[in-house]
Parts: C-alpha cells; sequence; structure tokens
C-alpha cells in the first residue's frame, strides 16, 4: 500500500542505517509517529548536532571540542603509550575493557592497495608525527588480524623509529576477528599478552 508521503520519507532515511529494514523502519517510524513536538524536535536536533562533531585533533576520536576526554588527561598523555586502532567502535571497545591507560591513534583502516587505501589515506602520518613530537615510547598496534591489518602493521613498524617500541595484540583474536565485537575480557587478555615487532 502506499504510504502518506511524510511517513515514506522519513521510513526511508531510517532505512539508511546499517541493519534496519523497511519493516523495522516502518515499526520505529510508527512509535515516533506517536510523539509529541518537544520529543520529535529533540530527536531532530541531535540528528542535526551530529554534524558539528569534531574529531580530536591528536587521536581522532569524536569530540565536541578541539581534543577528545582521553587526550585532555594529563596522565594519560604522559603515559608515553600509544594504542592504535582501525575504528572509532574499536577505540570505544578498548576504553571500555579498562585495561589500557595511554592514548589512542585512529587509524581509520588498514591499508588495502587493491582498494587504492595507501598510509596517506590512513592517519599514518600523523601517527608517525605525533610519536616524534610527544616523544612516545611505546606503540600497541591494536589492528585486527587479517592480511591488510598485518601489512599495516609491517608498514607503521618500518615508519617509526627504532627506540620505539612496537607490539602488536594478537593472543584470543582469530584471523578476520574483529575487536569491535570481542567481549573486555577478551580484549584485556589480547592487550596483555602482546608481541613485540621486528
Ligand atoms: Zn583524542
Amino acid at each position: 500500500m502506499e504510504l502518506p508521503e511524510t511517513l515514506n520519507f522519513a521510513v526511508t532515511q531510517m532505512t539508511k542505517i546499517p541493519g534496519v529494514g523497511e519493516k523495522t523502519a516502518l515499526r520505529q517510524i510508527l512509535t515516533i509517529c506517536r510523539w509529541d513536538r518537544d520529543q520529535l524536535s529533540a530527536l531532530g536536533r541531535s540528528l542535526i548536532n551530529l554534524g558539528d562533531l569534531n574529531c580530536c585533533v591528536d587521536c581522532g576520536f569524536y569530540t565536541d571540542e578541539t581534543r577528545c576526554q582521553v587526550c585532555q588527561q594529563d596522565s594519560r598523555r604522559d603515559l608515553g603509550s600509544v594504542c592504535v586502532v582501525e575504528t572509532i567502535s574499536d577505540f570505544i571497545a578498548i576504553e571500555n575493557s579498562n585495561t589500557f591507560k595511554g592514548t589512542y591513534h585512529i587509524l581509520g583502516g588498514v591499508l588495502n592497495p587493491l582498494l587504492g587505501i595507501g598510509p596517506d589515506s590512513l592517519r599514518i602520518p600523523e601517527l608517525v608525527k605525533r610519536i616524534m613530537s610527544e616523544k612516545k615510547t611505546e606503540i600497541i598496534l591494536a589492528v585486527n588480524p587479517s592480511v591488510e591489518g598485518d601489512a599495516t602493521c609491517s608498514y607503521i613498524k618500518q615508519e617509526i623509529p627504532d627506540e620505539v617500541k612496537v607490539e602488536r595484540i594478537g593472543f584470543g583474536i582469530p584471523m578476520g576477528g574483529n575487536l569491535e565485537y570481542l567481549d573486555s575480557l577478551t580484549i584485556s587478555k589480547a592487550l596483555e599478552n602482546r608481541k613485540r615487532l621486528d
């Protein structure tokens, strides 16, 4: 059946969210239709505000300011340890495991020559610069195990001065596995059991 255009438009927007099919979208929009004006405008505003989110100038995580919550803490910056992750979701997964007390660096993916993703499409040059200027002593590569992930780790190791310790987490994470979907205990075990790259 044909839905009123207003309803149809809202459902179409909702189905753009990964994992939301048309049926689910319709059900959610029908619920939202019963909300009063204040609730509706709060939802609308919350979405529009997302367009104003900044990325932390250091690690790349989302923030409303210039630096994220983690990078703002002196105790964490002073630690000298940087945990390199692929995505924002991996950052959140590790941070929620409560095991790592240094700062992070989000790459935005892994090297993939076939897709044209080289070091400059990722935040690798920024990482190298940071290591030097902030005098970091240790890098923990929390990059997911895959052929591309392995190549990315080798490339980063090459770019980093030899005096910086470079380690990679691995234990407990299966090939092709993804940090985002692992429980906190597995993540903290993986962080404890890291292997030095040389
Ligand atoms: Zn940050």
